[in-house]
């Protein structure tokens, strides 16, 4: 099973929602759906009614982030896994670099991953490195700690997904070679299998991900899929990424 996700982040409001009813009729009468998911992760002002609307759609509705509690908190402005299990979410991202950058620390992330499979979220887990890791090819240390210090093998890996990120993609049109990814997520999936005892959870990839790039992408066998930023609002480049994907 492939995954396309997409993320995204500080846009929508309710009309909105036209943009992945599109999707949803593309989806729904692709010849390949079979073979892949979609995901959306809209803001936490639209889980609740973009869930009701696709219950019985093909899109899943998922969220971005979740609060490192269980069910309720005096947290201002928090919001659980519960809560958002309680309208409708399936998913969440934990771990965006966005969140990261903002002081999501390994055991703040720990928590957020605990207590979202706790509250049956499927959880997107997000690592990557960043420019200056890259250069000093600190790449595969980075990313063998962002994923030991937060995933335990007690966890369900069968609700978890791991959605690898380098921070110099996101959002800058710059992506890495196939070669460099195919070693990347290679390492990351031995990597997991060494965590869970067991074959590694589906491992995506993240940065710049479009009609054109994902081209490139999609001769990497150890890719099961992407996640999408700026590309998942409008729904052509949504959909060109899943054509051009199985062309
Ligand atoms: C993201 O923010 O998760 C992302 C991958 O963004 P973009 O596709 O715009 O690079």
């Amino acid at each position: 099973m492939k995954y396309f996700i997409g993320n995204w982040k500080m846009f929508g409001i309710p009309k909105s929602i036209e943009i992945l009813n599109k999707i949803n009729s593309f989806y729904s009468k692709d010849k390949n759906r079979n073979k892949y998911k979609v995901i959306f992760t809209p803001p936490y002002t639209l889980i609740e009614s973009y869930s009701k609307y696709f219950k019985k759609k093909k899109i899943n509705i998922g969220s971005q982030n979740c609060y490192q509690k269980d069910q309720f908190s005096s947290n201002t402005a928090a919001i659980s896994s519960y809560m958002l299990r309680s309208v409708g979410a399936k998913y969440t991202l934990v771990g965006h670099s966005d969140n990261r950058s903002e002081g999501d620390t390994d055991s703040i992330l720990k928590n957020k991953v605990y207590f979202a499979l706790k509250n049956n979220l499927k959880v997107v887990f997000c690592v990557g490195e960043n420019k200056t890791h890259k250069k000093n090819k600190k790449t595969f240390s980075v990313l063998k700690k962002q994923l030991t210090k937060v995933l335990e093998r007690k966890f369900n890996k069968n609700n978890i997904i791991i959605a690898y990120e380098p921070i110099w993609s996101i959002g800058t049109g710059k992506i890495p070679s196939s070669q460099e990814l195919t070693r990347t997520s290679s390492f990351i999936k031995k990597t997991l299998k060494n965590i869970f005892r067991s074959k590694s959870p589906p491992v995506l990839y993240g940065g710049s991900v479009d009609g054109n790039s994902v081209k490139l992408f999609k001769k990497i066998n150890e890719i099961d899929g992407f996640l999408i930023g700026g590309a998942s609002k409008s729904t052509k480049k949504f959909i060109d990424i899943i054509r051009n994907y199985y062309r």
